[in-house]
């Protein structure tokens, strides 16, 4: 499958990997919009929220599982956003299910 999160998890483009389990990826943004930014992603292919059913549902909770894991091991003790965009309207760039974890400062209250 042509896709840019499905090969780094597969190791086929590189990435500074901040946690991994059976599950869940978890890796830096390229881009980073904040002194911490990591993309958590299910291991298993799931194109966006929405197409979170009954069957990939579990891979969503080992990401909320491993989510205050990653915020402590990156020492946002302070507090971070969570942040997934969903389809066109949301500007996904990347199709293929991912959680921002941004914090290390005080973000804009403004989301939109
Ligand atoms: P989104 O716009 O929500 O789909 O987010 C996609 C994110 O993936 C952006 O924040 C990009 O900076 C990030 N990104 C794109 N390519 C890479 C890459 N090769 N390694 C790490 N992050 C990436
Ligand atoms: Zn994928």
């Amino acid at each position: 499958m042509d896709c840019l999160f499905c090969k780094i998890i597969a190791g086929e483009i590189p990435s500074t990997r901040v946690y991994e389990d059976e599950k869940v990826y978890a890796f830096r943004d390229i881009n980073p919009m904040a002194p911490v930014h990591v993309l958590v992603v299910p291991k298993h292919h799931v194109a966006s929220a929405d197409e979170v059913n009954t069957a990939n549902s579990g891979d969503v909770a080992a990401i909320f599982e491993a989510i205050p894991k990653i915020a402590a091991a990156e020492g946002l003790t302070n507090g971070y956003r969570v942040i997934t965009n969903c389809g066109e309207d949301a500007c996904q760039s990347v199709h293929h299910l991912h959680f921002h974890i941004l914090g290390g400062k005080k973000l804009p209250d403004q989301m939109a």
